[in-house]
């Protein structure tokens, strides 16, 4: 008896501490339209937690694992014939069961697809993380994740999940040709390559790093900054700024220079501006010190790479695999430079997918036979998704972020022992946006990622869990010790 009173004792305190882990606030960033990835929505996102049902762990794949793990919501315009709505859906299907043959997925991905009339005749489409959601990296780091990813971490408990994983929009404008179509004529985009190049995208293969500033030329690139405003309203731009440092993607993490110098340096460099949470009158006077200060030129160094040719990498785990990413492209263009394997190098390659243009009047059975590859997710990008976190028949085992136990800033301590601290957590989502991947694909004029948020509560979970932990034992150990004198 009085070990049982011991067990239910430490569930009691351990639940308590769950329930501080619940009531944990922290903040992502969606995509509602993946054609304006400049503009992410900040939403909060508290920690939830999943149902045990739902959970795979010690199994790593989900034993009901489909052929395909996708799950596509499709919207067709209803101006197009019916046979194109068909064709077009067959393609995501298609797509679908691509990716599921080559990754280890545990949890269905859920697409939110459409093929729609678009305004710029020149897109011919675009996908991206539904929601980016930062998690802690082994080196302590924060980055930004997919939402796609982190479900296949299978965490209990995790920030809140959108309803969608991946946002796709295709222009029903476009002459797309569908696989097994009559054969392809010159003008004409093949579909199921330009999806299977996009979910890739959606799935992953994202970079934050993206002018910082609004202006016709590109000065600068800098990862996604963390600047709040005290205001509610986004739009409110007079408000005092507060600063929070910059943040990068997982993709961006692996980024190396041919000079050896990671890009996760940069952006530590870059959080050297000035303390977190240090504030600023508004934003222009943020512009005004980051561009007046020494770290300004560590963003202008990277611009410089970005757009010199084959001066970044991207290092694949495990065996330091390096994949050349796209910076030839002069001046830097926004949607097509770093987050795309290098066009001169990979073009005729088993690895022409992530390459940013796609060549009209090829369809994919085209393209696999000319490259002499087997399947459209090359050998190269394989090892990007596993380097990642994407688990795969040869890699069943990738490293695995953690969730955020305390914000790495804390301001405005408010109660016992720092546990609760008033902080504030934005990150901006500025994928792959314009993203034609075809012969038009061009820079479209940059506009600021800056933008503010609120502020939030966060826990120090870390604090909570060692005193419950420490509280547990020891009430426990005394019912363990006095045994029946309590019942
Ligand atoms: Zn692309």
């Amino acid at each position: 008896m009085p070990s049982i009173i011991y067990i239910i004792t430490l569930i009691i305190f351990l639940s308590w501490n769950r329930n501080i882990i619940v009531s944990a606030e922290t903040w992502c960033y969606d995509t509602v339209n993946p054609l304006e990835q400049d503009n992410p929505k900040p939403v909060r996102c508290p920690a939830v937690t999943e149902k045990q049902d739902n959970i795979f762990h010690n199994v790593g794949i989900n034993p009901n694992a489909s052929t395909n793990m996708f799950e596509i919501s499709f919207t067709c315009d209803p101006s197009a014939n019916q046979t194109t709505c068909d064709k077009a859906k067959e393609s995501f299907e298609k797509a679908g069961e691509i990716f599921t043959s080559v990754l280890s997925l545990n949890t269905p991905i859920r697409i939110n697809a459409s093929l729609v009339s678009l305004s710029d005749d020149t897109v011919l489409g675009s996908a991206a993380p539904a929601r980016l959601i930062p998690l802690k990296c082994k080196d302590k780091k924060i980055r930004n994740f997919p939402q796609s990813l982190v479900k296949q971490f299978q965490f209990s408990t995790h920030p809140e999940y959108a309803s969608d994983d991946i946002i796709a929009v295709f222009n029903s404008k476009c002459n797309f040709y569908f696989e097994g179509d009559p054969t392809i004529t010159p003008d004409q985009i093949g579909f199921l390559e330009l999806i299977v190049h996009e979910i890739v995208h959606g799935l992953g293969l994202v970079t934050n790093w993206k002018p910082l500033l609004n202006s016709n030329t590109v000065t600068e690139l800098t990862p996604a900054l963390n600047l709040t405003s005290t205001s509610t309203s986004y739009s409110d731009k007079s408000d005092p700024e507060v600063y929070y440092g910059f943040i990068e993607t997982i993709f961006d993490s692996f980024i190396v220079t041919n000079e050896g110098n990671r890009f996760s340096d940069f952006t530590e460099q870059l959080n050297d501006f000035t303390p977190y949470g240090t504030k600023f009158q508004d934003q222009s006077a943020f512009i005004s010190a980051f561009i007046n200060s020494p770290e300004y030129n560590v963003s202008q160094m990277v611009l410089k790479y970005s757009q010199t040719a084959n001066t970044m990498v991207f290092l694949a785990n495990p065996h330091s695999e390096l994949i050349w990413l796209e910076s030839n492209i002069t001046p830097y263009s926004k949607g097509s430079s770093i987050s795309h394997f290098s066009m001169e190098i990979y073009d005729n390659t088993t690895d022409f997918l992530m390459t940013y243009l796609q060549h009209p009047g090829r369809s994919l059975e085209t393209a696999l036979q000319q490259n002499n590859a087997t399947c459209v997710i090359g050998p190269k990008l394989l090892y990007l998704f596993e380097t990642i976190g994407y688990a795969t028949p040869n890699n069943p085992n990738p490293q695995k972020p953690s969730l955020i136990e305390s914000h790495p800033v804390k301001s405005k301590t408010t109660s016992w022992k720092n546990s609760t601290t008033t902080t504030t957590t934005t990150t901006i989502d500025t994928n792959d946006t314009t993203t034609t991947t075809d012969s038009n694909d061009k820079s479209k004029p940059t506009t600021s990622n800056l933008f503010s948020s609120t502020e939030s509560i966060i826990f120090n979970n870390n604090n909570y869990g060692w005193i419950n932990l420490v509280i547990s034992l020891s009430v426990g150990g005394l019912f363990f010790i006095s045994g029946g004198w309590i019942f």
